[in-house]
């Protein structure tokens, strides 16, 4: 039985009638406010819910001004991501999106660490498909010293066979592990925030979203860079996105991915399926807007929640991830190499840092 409390699903709509002191355009229009943006002027707190509970007949205009600011830093390129999930199922924790964590029902693969062999043929994948990134995720609360071992030790593989950036995602961390990380050669550490903090209690009960702030810490000691995002649809409201938004800005995270709930049958929020299209774009013009030099990444359950508005979600973010999720299918990547070009957009390649990945992807 879950021992989260859940948010019941399709109760709140994100998109709220704003109250009557809340500015519903910003003075100078959303163009204005993304000129303001770029000239380095940030966006205040209330702006940023503004674009998250934004009319739809203003949507396009939204979308253009994250797209101004997409551009100056990032062109029209696209950049794509691998995920590999080494490790599935068994986790101890009670994450209450998570198809793998203990109180999980769902009906999908549990094996433990994959022998290096696997890893390193995924990896070869990864670079076939254009990836830059490769993202080595296991279902954890944290590693044990073997998966730290384990991982220490392909790394340093991967990087000889392949021009791909590694991305370790094993939950939480301490600073001797991060630490050995960076060491082997490891970029950068997915750790979602996920939420707001006030909002962390309602979809996970084992851990805190401080102890997860407290991860994104030691990983910054240790030089590596931080990806951290979160997910849209958990029953959340407009102040909780916001919220973390400006948690990832303040924490000066470098790769942000926005998660989609895809809500599996199994796990307490099972059954839930509240976001329109719209509701997603919103939320990553918003993200961009809050982060304008981010990486900011279409993450896990694009393909089900945006559906025909795929293509738009990259006019405010600037990556995807290629193949699939975590323990739900993605689409082709001939799908994907299609919708990039039709835009007219560029997939980017070669290592550079400023990449990565997510634990917490469906
Ligand atoms: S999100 Fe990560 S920590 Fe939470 S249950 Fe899933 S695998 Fe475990």
């Amino acid at each position: 039985m879950s021992t989260v409390p859940v948010a019941p699903p399709g109760t709140v709509p994100l998109n709220p009638p704003l109250p009557a002191d809340s500015p519903s355009i910003p003075s100078g229009g959303w163009m204005g406010l993304a000129e303001r943006v770029l000239a380095g002027d940030g966006i205040s707190r209330e702006e940023a819910r503004a674009v998250v509970t934004s009319a739809d007949a203003e949507l396009l205009e939204v979308l253009a001004a994250s797209y101004r600011i997409r551009r100056r830093h990032f062109g029209d390129t696209v950049q794509l991501f691998f995920l590999m999930n080494a490790k599935s199922g068994l986790c101890p924790e009670d994450c209450g999106y998570c198809s793998q964590s203990k109180i999980s029902t769902a009906d999908i693969p549990r094996y433990n660490l994959l022998a290096p062999d696997t890893i390193l043929d995924a990896a070869r994948l990864a670079a076939e498909r254009q990836a830059k990134t490769f993202c080595i995720v296991i279902s954890a609360r944290g590693p044990s010293e073997r998966e730290i071992d384990a991982v220490c030790a392909i790394v340093p593989q991967i990087k000889a066979r392949h021009e791909l950036n590694v991305c370790a995602c094993l939950g939480l961390l301490t600073p001797g592990q991060a630490r050995r990380l960076a060491d082997a050669g490891v970029d950068k550490v997915n750790h979602n925030l996920n939420t707001s903090a006030r909002y962390y209690p309602s979809v996970c009960s084992t851990h805190t979203h401080a102890d997860r702030v407290a991860t994104l810490a030691a990983c910054r000691d240790a030089g590596l860079e931080l990806c951290s995002g979160g997910i849209m649809g958990m029953g959340e409201d407009p102040d909780d996105l916001v919220d973390m938004a400006f948690e990832l800005r303040a924490l000066g995270v470098e790769s942000i991915p926005l998660n989609f709930l895809t809500a599996i049958d199994g796990t307490p929020l099972g059954g839930s399926a509240r976001l329109t299209p719209r509701d997603c774009l919103r939320g990553l013009a918003m993200m961009r807007l809050v982060n304008p030099a981010s990486e900011i990444r279409v993450a896990g359950g694009r393909e089900i929640q945006l559906r025909s508005l795929q293509p738009l979600a990259l006019y405010a973010a600037n990556s995807i991830f290629v193949g699939d999720y975590l323990t739900t299918k993605g689409q082709p990547p001939a799908a994907d190499e299609a919708l990039i070009a039709d835009l007219g957009f560029t997939i980017t390649g070669g290592p550079e840092r400023g990449a990565g990945c997510q634990s917490s992807a469906p």
